[in-house]
């Protein structure tokens, strides 16, 4: 251990998930530099379990209440444990936090990580729906509160990276590269028959499930813009999509003379974790390092809009503002889990989206209040949709 000051005290909302358990990896790997306060599931109590034998956090929160009285039978943890989003809200924002990382799928990720701002803490976002849904109030909270969000998202990690020591004002364009997901090759008409191992099957990164169909939708890639408009004060016209097969190149940024700026690396969210959990700071680390020969060559083409409506539905949801990217967010993630559940064919994950932008009743200038009050009514919605589908 190093002297107590320079000990970073972080809380992982989410620590069980394909992110939170890499954050843990990075966190191992810091030499002590990191102090865990607190650690957070939905239901994966016994991973929890044993992270907290092996990471001592102060204590944890148990989202789901069954999952929490579940816990409280099997082990015997002398901690704090607390549950539902209540738990996680409490934690985000106690005031021992350096860092707080905000890696919950979907909606649910949105409360805590407001508490987070809101308590002038550094967020490391990995949550997207976040930014999506309630961008104008969050980026505004961040300035207020004078808290950083530090994206752990590759692509606007890379553009973090590729602004260090530039001025905003002299971005051109960004260019934010996209696999392309599991179905890039594959005929349109196929889609209707997609099953769910076939979408969740990425090429290029292991995932959690939702993020893996977001991927293979390329709403994704629709998400990541609105996000950059928000974390980097862009133009939807000044957000460009780039297919790029290898994910060699995690995104670029086009200045006024013509320059453009890359950065590069291996397939590792590690390498963008911790960049988070040390900005500004850069340290060694021990991970895979890129070799460019092995990788020969880069590729690049045009995101076919037609075969993959969710890119384009999310620009749409952009240029409306308002209400419209949480509506975007909350059917899609309605139709994404009706897709898992088998309620709906991966072709139909668009036109129930499509279906919930026009239905819902669209605000410009929404409260918070108003989000979330749309985000609950979007569902039913295309629940209710979705159940005249079948
Ligand atoms: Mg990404």
């Amino acid at each position: 251990m190093t002297g107590s000051s320079t000990i970073k005290n972080v809380t992982i909302l989410g620590s069980t998930g394909s992110i939170g358990i890499q954050t843990l990896q990075v966190i191992e790997k810091s030499n002590g530099i990191f102090n865990i306060l607190y650690l957070t599931t939905n239901q994966n109590i016994d991973i929890l379990a044993k992270q907290i034998n092996k990471f001592k956090p102060k204590g944890v929160v148990i989202s789901d209440y069954k999952s929490y009285l579940l816990f409280k039978k099997k082990y015997n943890f002398d901690i704090e444990i607390l549950y539902g989003s209540e738990g996680l809200t409490e934690v985000a924002s106690k005031s021992e936090n350096d860092i707080v990382v905000s890696a919950l799928v979907g909606f649910s990720g949105v409360a805590p990580t407001i508490a987070a701002l809101n308590a002038g803490k550094n967020v490391a976002l990995a949550n997207k729906e976040t930014l999506v849904s309630a961008g104008e109030h969050i980026s505004n909270l961040a300035k207020e509160r004078n808290a950083k969000i530090i994206a752990i998202d590759s692509e606007h990690n890379a553009i973090i990276q590729c602004l260090l020591g530039e001025e905003l004002s002299k971005v051109e364009k960004i260019i934010l590269t996209a696999s392309g997901g599991p179905f890039l090759h594959s005929a349109h008409d196929t889609f209707e028959y997609v099953n769910v191992d076939e979408a969740l099957a990425h090429p290029r990164w292991s995932m959690g499930k939702k993020i893996s169909i977001d991927s293979a939708t390329l709403m994704n890639k629709g998400f990541e813009v609105i996000e950059a408009h928000w974390l980097f004060n862009l133009k939807p016209e000044q957000i460009e999509v780039v297919i790029h097969p290898e994910s060699i190149i995690h995104s670029l940024v086009q200045f006024v003379d013509g320059s453009i700026k890359a950065q590069l690396g291996p397939q590792d969210m590690r390498i963008p974790i911790s960049f988070a959990l040390n900005f500004p700071e850069r340290l060694y680390y021990d991970f895979p390092r890129l070799d460019l020969l092995q990788v020969g060559s880069l590729n690049f083409q045009k995101p076919d809009t037609n075969k993959f409506p969710c890119l384009q539905l999310a620009y749409e949801a952009l240029e409306m503002g308002g209400t419209a990217p949480a509506i975007l967010n909350a059917a899609n993630e309605t139709a994404v889990q009706s897709f898992l559940e088998g309620k709906i064919s991966f072709a139909k994950i668009p036109v129930c989206i499509s279906y919930s932008l026009e239905k819902v009743e669209h605000m410009k200038k929404p409260t918070i209040e108003d989000i979330f009050e749309t985000d609950k009514i979007t569902r039913e919605i295309t629940l209710s949709f979705i159940n005249k589908l079948n």
